[in-house]
């Protein structure tokens, strides 16, 4: 049955595959395809686990045997037995082989994807008995995966795309997958980087979720917020992502197909249409030259940004090395090889690397596992430099490792959240004392320029301060937005309500720009507004002439600045500023 469901739009382009419904918590499940030669061996895997498990349940019934306790806990055995049953399924194992052997989906992906089509048909049932013993099956799958990861898989994880190009022969495995999950936190996207996926929707989040962020890093086309997707579409559907539009269309019509289908060539022709842009200087069309630079978020970014054109890296959000690790945190050696990486990376530009941001909608892992993660407001809490100044060792480790860095290139040092004058104090006390450190150690350090990023109103209204105290500012319009306006920005259900050129949020991003270059000091917008093509022509009006975005936009938001005219555009900018309804003027 054909329909549509509609979300956040996040991410470029159009995808259209079959869907894997992931459910949020089995993501860190490994996704790779194995060869043809290989499923007999994924199989094997699959059976050893499952005999393993059901010799654990045979060993405990006997156990309960000999206590006499059979007779004494007659649900436990009766469940066990129920265990058994689950494990020796039919469908369960016909299913699980289906995916392995016609899609060559690795031994845990099919065994997952097989529980989510038989978890539905359970949630259908009607009666309550045999709907709960979804709960059941899980419980045996769970053990059946938790035996597979002690025994490592002889096909790891990179052979992903080569075995699925050795296995294209067959044209049912051709097909791109798209991922369809109820959430994705943006560690688990970050995993998925190097993934199958042609594609992702979740039914949670908003344009600017950091989930979303990672997303459009991926350059691939995207849809969060789209409700109820992962329950409304079926493991292996047909679907068609919009990321443009943030649609969703499911067991789409031929017609759709096709039209979609050409939709998805002409952005292919348009993209290779700008690459050629990639060498052409940014210049307005009364001259003035636009730096772009690279928003990312692991080391390895550095050669997406280089092959973008990127005149440096204006955002380097290192709390992506700090996600998913159990809350064991990287020391600074570890550290250091990341930012030295990411230095070297991009051969002599200039690297901003932002100290920790993490809380909010970027926990550390999925549960909390560290003091204060828990707490009802995280967007209001102990987030980004508010967490750091609480933790001053952690803190040291990370300013120690980025001076070290900086010996291998330029860097910019970048402190989020900052709002008040005790906190930039005590920020610039942690960085001399890191200096004194490395200094006490006799280590080798480089100097680097200190930046703050205007992302609470708070700061916005006392730009004098920061000024006296930071060589230059970034502009954080992903939070600026969310603070001003009261929305959280990975609230789905406030998304209509986020909205970047409200009044009050450019009239703080315009006195911001004005009082930077009063005083000759740097400033970039470095929030999802920098590369969003449609804002673009507001910023340089502004006064902007530093963005940082994604590398996927930049090439797209260079066209718009060839096209621009900075001294009619800055008198433009002025009338929706002081515009009720500056939306209205936008499309002027
Ligand atoms: C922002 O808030 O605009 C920003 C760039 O930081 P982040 O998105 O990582 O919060
Ligand atoms: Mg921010």
């Amino acid at each position: 049955m054909s329909f549509t469901v509609h979300g956040q739009a996040v991410s470029r382009g159009i995808a259209i595959g079959r869907a894997v419904i992931v459910a949020s918590s089995r993501v860190d499940v490994a996704h790779y395809f194995v060869t043809a030669d290989q499923t007999t061996a994924e199989i094997e895997r699959l059976r050893q686990a499952r005999n393993a498990v059901m010799e654990e349940i045979v060993r405990v019934q006997q156990g309960l045997g000999e206590l006499g306790s059979n007779d004494a806990h007659p649900e436990l055995s009766a469940l066990l037995d129920v265990h058994l049953m689950l494990l020796q399924d039919e469908q369960l194992i016909s299913g699980v082989k289906h995916w392995i052997v016609d899609r060559h989906y690795n031994a845990e992906w099919a065994l997952t994807t097989q529980l989510e089509v038989i978890a539905r048909q359970f949630d259908e049932m009607e009666d309550p008995y045999l709907r709960e013993r979804k709960a059941d099956l899980e419980q045996v799958v769970e053990r059946m995966l938790r035996f597979m990861r002690g025994v490592a898989s002889p096909i790891m994880a990179p052979v992903r795309t080569e075995a699925r190009r050795d296995a294209a022969h067959d044209s049912v495995v051709d097909v791109p997958l798209v991922l369809i999950a109820h959430d994705l936190s943006p560690a688990d996207m970050l995993q998925f980087k190097q993934s199958v996926f042609a594609g992702f929707v979740t039914d949670v989040g908003g344009k600017t979720s950091h989930t979303a962020i990672v997303a459009r890093s991926m350059d691939i086309p995207a849809v969060v917020g789209a409700r109820s997707a992962s329950h409304l579409v079926e493991q292996d559907d047909w679907v068609i992502i919009d990321g443009d539009a943030g649609v969703v269309l499911v067991d789409p019509s031929p017609v759709l197909l096709a039209e979609y289908g050409f939709k998805q060539r002409q952005g292919e022709v348009e993209r290779e249409r700008l690459s050629r842009l990639k060498n052409t200087p940014a210049v307005t069309l009364d001259g003035q030259r636009i730096e772009l630079q690279a928003n990312i978020e692991q080391p390895d970014d550095a050669v997406a940004a280089l092959k973008a054109g990127a005149v440096g890296v204006g955002l380097f959000r290192t709390e992506f090395l700090f996600m998913g690790r159990n809350g064991k945190l990287p020391d600074e050696e570890e550290q250091y090889q990341a930012y030295r990486r990411a230095v070297e990376g991009m051969q002599g530009l200039p690297v901003t690397i932002r100290t920790v941001d993490v809380g909010a909608d970027k926990p550390l892992d999925r549960t909390p596992v560290r003091a204060g993660e828990d707490h009802l407001n995280p967007a209001l809490g102990l987030r980004a430099i508010r967490w750091s100044l609480a933790d001053p060792a952690m803190f040291l480790a990370q300013l120690r490792a980025i001076l070290r860095a900086a010996a291998h290139g330029s860097v910019n040092l970048l402190i989020p959240m900052l709002a008040h004058a005790s906190e930039i104090r005590q920020t610039l006390v942690l960085v001399d004392r890191a200096r004194e450190q490395l200094n006490t150690r006799g280590q080798v350090y480089g100097p680097v320029r200190l930046g703050a990023m205007i992302e609470i109103p708070a700061a916005a209204l006392t730009i004098p301060l920061f000024l006296r105290h930071f060589d230059f500012l970034s502009i954080g319009t992903n939070d600026l937005i969310q603070y001003t306006l009261a929305i959280d920005r990975a609230d789905e259900a406030v998304a209509h309500l986020y909205d970047p050129v409200h009044p009050a949020v450019l009239q703080l991003l315009a006195s911001t720009i004005a009082q930077c270059r009063a005083q000759g000091k740097g400033v970039s917008v470095c929030g999802e507004m920098a590369g969003d093509v449609t804002m673009t022509r507001l910023l340089l009006g502004l006064g902007l002439r530093t963005f940082s975005m994604h590398p996927s936009q930049i090439l797209a938001v260079k066209q718009q600045i060839l096209r621009s005219d900075t001294a009619r555009l800055q008198v433009w900018a002025q009338s929706v500023l002081v515009a009720e309804d500056p939306a209205a003027l936008m499309a002027d």
